[in-house]
């Protein structure tokens, strides 16, 4: 009598299958960003504004928490508005992702919170010709601190974008990196319009966090992006002017 199949199927050929079908669900998982983003990327969108300010976090989400339960939220939410200001003043179109306490997960409809938020954030990005990401840093080690700009690995644009931030916020904070850092595992940066980063400074060092809660300090921090994100326009338009 035959031996039904599974039996005839070696211990081998069994740990093959197992191993094939784990690397088949991390891929899933793995590939679920990226086929959210190509998606998104693949829609037309309107663009309805020059800048899109994204301050991190937000609603139920502090973001880096630092001592006496200060949230990272609040400064970058503080420093979008007055960015806002700044720019509007100046003639652009300025959206922002959030202008009061909340996330934005409300935008997508499927996923976790954390990633309906990430990609809400993504899309309204698209709807702008630049954008801007600012966060406050957390670190274990107590004594990082100075801020971080972050751009998209391999792109030409967006370094020119990044080092004219770099060079503003060097005016007005120490720096953590002593030049601007490229990311390709940043979801945000992969949208459409050239976005940049920006970590501002650690919630988790008392002199950043001394600098973070004088106002005048978050205003400067504010001028120096706007300023950048002026400098970034002007030349562009250079560029345009030339070809
Ligand atoms: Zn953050």
């Amino acid at each position: 009598m035959p031996r039904p199949f599974f039996l005839v199927l070696s211990r081998r050929w069994l740990w093959a299958g197992v191993i094939l079908m784990g690397s088949l669900i991390v891929l899933a998982l793995y590939g679920t960003f990226p086929l959210a983003i190509y998606t998104l990327n693949a829609l037309p969108s309107e663009i309805l504004y020059d800048v899109m300010l994204d301050p991190g976090h937000g609603g139920i989400d502090p973001g880096g928490i630092g001592r006496d339960e200060i949230y990272e939220k609040e400064f970058t939410l503080d420093i979008v508005l007055r960015m806002r200001r700044i720019l509007e003043t100046a003639g652009l179109r300025v959206g922002l992702t959030r202008d009061t306490d909340r996330d934005v997960s409300h935008l997508v409809k499927n996923g976790t919170r954390h990633r309906r938020d990430l990609l809400g954030r993504y899309k309204l990005m698209n709807q702008a010709r630049l954008g801007m990401s600012i966060h406050t840093n957390a670190a274990r080690s107590s004594s990082e601190r100075g801020a971080i700009v972050f751009f998209m690995k391999n792109s030409y644009i967006d370094r020119i974008y990044a080092q004219i931030a770099f060079d503003e916020l060097e005016r007005v904070q120490e720096m953590n990196h002593q030049e601007i850092v490229p990311r390709d595992n940043l979801v945000l940066l992969k949208a459409k319009p050239p976005v940049l980063l920006i970590e501002v400074g650690f919630i988790t060092n008392e002199q950043d966090l001394q600098k973070l809660l004088d106002e005048g300090f978050r205003e400067n921090v504010a001028q120096a992006l706007s300023t950048a994100i002026l400098k970034f326009f002007a030349w562009q338009e250079g560029e345009q002017s030339e070809s």
